[in-house]
């Protein structure tokens, strides 16, 4: 009876709203109210491998990833949302308005994508992307590191820092195709590679858009000495 009355008490005080719209929750498990979950676009059945997107070509990998430049550097590239609409609001607030309590819902929807659509490819490790600490600094945290924690305890898998950031990359999302491989170009460093040698790391960031920051990103790791790199994205673009 007590804690029950605690529980009420403290909902009142503290009421469990919607992190995306604010609306009080009824159901105290629910991670965002129904209308926004109906609101979020989906990404259909058919998805590409190499980047995580719709295929609507006839080969395996979308007609993006066969006519890029180069293979793609990891085993799998798993998105759990097409970027637009409802979930590219919630993005954008969970990156730069502080909602860091959106976290929740996109991770577990992640984590479902990932269990769908990953074929069994091997994780043994969760990381991310970095940011520059002085953008952590602004942002009052990464992101992604949130997400890929959330993740690493789900899969019952550690987390760990696998990259530091070179140097202070202007925002991939103001520049175009060519502009963004040549911004990240060694971007990044390794961080502590012994603790990540032969391990299968699952790379976790939020948008996937042409993945020149992932592509950056994987390289670095695997030619510090890790066994596979996996890629794992809110959203493909
Ligand atoms: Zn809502
Ligand atoms: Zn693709």
């Amino acid at each position: 009876m007590l804690p029950q009355l605690l529980h009420k008490l403290f909902r009142f005080v503290v009421p469990h709203v919607c992190p995306y719209c604010r609306q009080e929750l009824a159901d105290d498990e629910a991670l965002l109210c129904p209308e926004c979950v109906s609101l979020m676009p989906q990404l259909p059945e058919r998805l590409c491998p190499c980047c995580g997107g719709p295929n609507d070509g006839f080969l395996a990998a979308c007609p993006d990833c066969t006519r890029a430049d180069e293979a793609r550097p990891w085993l799998r590239a798993v998105s759990a949302f097409p970027f637009y609409g409802h979930l590219r609001e919630a993005v954008h607030h969970f990156k730069y308005h502080r909602r860091i309590s959106l976290a929740p819902y996109l991770a577990k929807h992640m984590l479902q994508a990932w269990r769908e659509h990953s074929d069994g490819v091997p994780v043994d490790l969760v990381s991310y992307i970095p940011l520059h600490w002085w953008r952590i600094w602004r942002r009052g945290y990464n992101q992604a590191a949130v997400l890929a924690s959330l993740i690493a305890k789900q899969l019952h898998i550690p987390v760990a820092t696998t990259l530091r950031r070179r140097k202070y990359t202007s925002q991939q999302a103001k520049l175009d195709r060519v502009q963004r491989a040549q911004n990240v170009k060694n971007a990044f460093r390794p961080h502590r590679p012994a603790l990540f040698q032969e391990r299968n790391i699952l790379l976790v960031d939020d948008v996937f858009t042409t993945g020149a920051t992932l592509t950056a990103a994987a390289k670095t790791i695997l030619s510090a000495g890790a066994a596979s790199v996996s890629v794992l994205t809110i959203a493909r673009d």
